[in-house]
């Protein structure tokens, strides 16, 4: 598998960059993981880096972007925190990967299970978390199919608070960052929502 380069980089469109990190979790799923040297990696992106996707996702020990999508050192910028929220400084960040370092793709990818979600659910309080979960009740206050037990032990209430997160967070991509509107609107980036699976590894997207 080759180290993204200048040239690479540029040659890339959204829509061939999505297909990049479709084919890497495919390989993932199918244990078919590329045979790359991450030693010539580093050798390789040593005077530069042109990564291909953004990637904000949970800090979940199971969910990395570059493990799940198969990918090597230059490849990703990984953007992650607890319940992959957004905020002004996660924001900036996705301003830089796209404008500045010329990333196709932005992908929010959330996961089953999470205990962000979960925890947001619950209205747990601790410390500087309670911050980061009050930033999914927007998602939560967005659930409305839910009448009955709307807590973090309900799984059909977590898996549609979930995934309303992830599109609440593209949405305000989309209204907060005329930066990143303007990238997508000239057809240079796309925003893509995706679900993590960690029963089976699987990431499905939101086409
Ligand atoms: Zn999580």
């Amino acid at each position: 598998m080759r180290t993204q380069t200048k040239e690479t980089q540029s040659s890339l469109t959204p829509e061939k960059a999505l297909t990049i990190l479709k084919e890497g979790n495919q390989r993932f799923i199918n244990n078919l993981k590329a045979n790359r040297n991450l030693l010539q990696q580093v050798n390789e992106t040593s005077t530069g880096q042109f990564p291909f996707a953004t990637i904000l996702s949970c800090i979940d020990s199971r969910t990395s972007a570059e493990l799940i999508f198969d990918q090597g050192l230059g490849d990703v910028f990984s953007i992650r925190v607890a319940g992959n929220i957004l905020n002004e400084d996660i924001l900036g960040s996705m301003e830089f990967a796209t404008k500045i370092a010329g990333t196709k793709i932005i992908v929010v990818l959330g996961h089953t299970k999470c205990g962000a979600i979960v925890g947001a659910c619950n209205h747990v309080e601790l410390g500087n978390l309670t911050t980061l979960l009050s930033k999914i009740q927007p998602a939560i206050d967005h659930e409305t199919s839910t009448r009955d037990n709307r807590t973090g032990t309900n799984p059909a209430f977590v898996k549609n608070v979930t995934t309303l997160n992830v599109q609440l967070t593209i949405d305000r991509i989309r209204k907060e960052s005329p930066v990143i509107v303007e990238l997508e609107k000239e057809g240079k980036i796309t925003i893509m929502g995706a679900m993590y699976d960690v029963e089976t590894g699987v990431v499905t997207w939101n086409e």
